[in-house]
């Protein structure tokens, strides 16, 4: 728990959808594409290097089962997965996360686009707080409804 981490500050229970090996997925502010979320490990560290073996295992475990539900969902074929790590990486949220994003065909201009929205990712739409908890809603009940 750190004070002025918007991870750790505020509960996320609201705007999350699926909690497992000591992670959350939460939706995300500012998506790039439909679906895009975040997996966060619960405990607050900075840096992958901060997480123990273990953890590391349980964050890419709880990545997969995330990957499977917004795929599922979403009716994706891919998704990308990307993890930030460092602010020479385009790290800009102190506590570690993985950017799972869902991918479509021809969702974007090419495949590798989602790279360049991703560090420009400030440029798009900030969802409203309703908008968030409506979509981790849908996300929980189907998650539910899916048996996933
Ligand atoms: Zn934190």
């Amino acid at each position: 728990m750190v004070d002025n981490c918007p991870f750790c500050a505020a509960s996320l229970d609201g705007i999350a959808f699926f909690e497992a090996y000591g992670c959350l997925a939460i939706v995300n502010l500012a998506p790039i594409v439909l679906g895009h979320s975040l997996v966060v490990p619960k405990r607050h560290v900075s840096r992958l290097a901060d997480l123990s073996e273990g953890e590391c295992r349980d964050l890419f475990a709880a990545t997969q089962r995330t990957a499977l539900l917004l795929m599922t969902i979403y009716k994706a074929d891919g998704i990308d997965i990307s993890l930030q790590d460092g602010a020479s990486a385009g790290q800009t949220v102190g506590h570690l996360h993985v950017h799972a994003i869902p991918r479509r065909p021809r969702d974007l201009e090419r495949p590798g686009a989602w790279y360049d929205r991703l560090i420009d990712s400030h440029r798009q739409r900030r969802r409203t707080g309703a908008e968030m908890l409506a979509e981790a809603a849908m996300l929980r009940a189907r998650r539910t409804e899916l048996g996933l």
